[in-house]
């Protein structure tokens, strides 16, 4: 039973009974996949009367895959999400020494999955380290494929570091290395081509939710022809492609020249009321400062690896813990997607009926949301507002709360499910 979600003319094409593959995870990942998937499947038959349904398939990977194939991530699984261009997995234990070097990057990598999307919210009721966590309301898209991240690096002492450096120092003329003999080496790679199918996807995102803002956060007053190349290509990008529903800090900053600054606060104004969404940029230590004294002026973010790394966890922190923090990565083009939970494998409370299941639950949210399956999504986060507002929730979060009440994963599903 289930049918193949397919991608035609840029949309995908969602039968009523789609077949979608799942990894566990291991660690905490079984129960809180056992939770997360019968939430969904009420959810679903709520939202839809059993007019639609999922039929999981589930694949290995980690530790339950070497166990099972002596492989950590098995060919099978690869050509499921690649068939099924849908999935959503729970988290995977790192192989220590040797082998694969993350199994997160093998499949982001194989199905080029350039987006990392991790929208933030703060859910009434959880406990945070900020006065106004509800202004706290941000969809971060982080490019996935480029930057540092690339991992072309060499180590200090080796024949090939030796060789870089001499080719920097007698043919690109380098003088700026402070210590040659000792320094490690490494390559940042931003592409036009990658910054802007990254940038356009959120812009995409902004004006189809009806979001305010695109903020593009960059280190380029430092990295010139990288970082700030991710900023003047995502401001042309805009102005070419998106001219009719964006208004560009940029062209604010020409109308104040060529006029003066009222003129310019007078344009942007309109083209707020139109509903255009405004795009502008921010440097990334601003940016962080920002997000702790006026996160409120944030809605879509677009940013480098790196940067994105470091916002998506800083984010998440102030909004109650990386516990609650879902996280997708896609790739626009193709259809293909794995929603995931955020945190690790939780070794030290495996087994014990204690894991917060939520962030694999709001990965699924966003699932169903890519989907257009959008009551199934609804009806979790209002369960899930009702839970947190009554102050049950795990006791990851429910140690917090002023009157926090600790459930086990098992009495928190079961609790969602009745608040459904
Ligand atoms: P971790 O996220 O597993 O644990 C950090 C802390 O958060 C622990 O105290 C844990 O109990 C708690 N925690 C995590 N998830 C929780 C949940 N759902 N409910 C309640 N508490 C939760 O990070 P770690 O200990 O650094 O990593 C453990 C393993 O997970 C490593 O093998 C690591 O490589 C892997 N890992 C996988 C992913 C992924 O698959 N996306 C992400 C991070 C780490």
């Amino acid at each position: 039973m289930g049918e193949k979600i397919t991608f035609s003319h840029g949309r995908l094409q969602v039968p009523n009974n789609p077949i979608i593959p799942f990894i566990e995870g291991d660690g905490v990942g079984k129960e809180i996949w056992q939770a997360a998937q019968t939430i969904f499947d009420k959810a679903i038959e709520k939202a839809y009367k059993g007019q639609r349904q999922v039929s999981w398939h589930e694949v290995l990977a980690g530790e339950k895959a070497f166990n099972v194939t002596g492989s950590w991530l098995p060919e099978e699984t690869m050509q499921a999400f690649q068939s099924y261009l849908v999935g959503i997995k729970g988290p995977l234990m790192t192989p220590v020494g040797g082998g694969i070097r993350s199994l997160n990057v093998a499949l982001r990598q194989a199905l080029d999955l350039y987006v990392c999307l991790r929208p933030v919210r703060w859910f009434r009721g959880v406990e945070t380290p900020i006065k106004q966590p509800e202004n706290v309301n941000m969809t971060i898209f982080r490019e996935n494929t480029e930057d540092i991240y690339a991992g072309i690096e060499w180590m200090q002492g080796t024949p090939e570091v030796k060789k870089l450096y001499q080719f920097l120092s007698t043919e690109m003329a380098v003088t700026k290395i402070r210590f040659p003999e000792t320094s490690s080496l490494a390559i940042k790679p931003v592409s036009i081509e990658g910054s802007e199918r990254l940038i356009r996807a959120a812009i995409k995102f902004a004006i189809n939710h009806r979001l305010p803002s695109v903020t593009l956060v960059h280190k380029g007053n430092i990295m010139k022809f990288t970082e700030g190349g991710f900023k003047l290509w995502g401001y042309a990008l805009a102005e070419r492609e998106f001219a009719t529903k964006t208004f560009t800090m940029q062209q604010y900053e020409q109308i104040r020249k060529d006029t003066d600054k009222a003129q310019a606060d007078h344009a942007l104004l309109e083209a707020q009321k139109a509903g255009k969404v405004v795009i502008k940029d921010v440097i990334a230590d601003a940016f962080l400062q920002n997000t702790l004294l006026k996160p409120a002026d944030y809605s879509v973010i677009a940013t480098l690896n790196l940067n994105g790394d470091y916002i998506s966890d800083q984010l998440a922190a102030m909004v109650g813990g990386i516990g609650i923090a879902p996280g997708a990565n896609i790739n626009y083009l193709t259809g293909h997607a794995i929603f995931e939970a955020t945190h690790g494998t939780a070794p030290d409370i495996a087994g014990k009926d204690q894991a917060n299941p939520s962030s694999l639950l709001l990965s699924g949210v966003m699932l169903f949301d890519y989907l257009g399956w959008t009551k199934v999504g609804q009806l979790i986060t209002t369960a899930m507002e009702k839970l947190f507002q009554q102050q049950k929730a795990t006791i990851d979060l429910a140690r917090f709360m002023p009157n926090g009440q600790t459930l086990s994963t098992q009495a928190f599903t079961h609790a969602l499910i009745e608040a459904m």
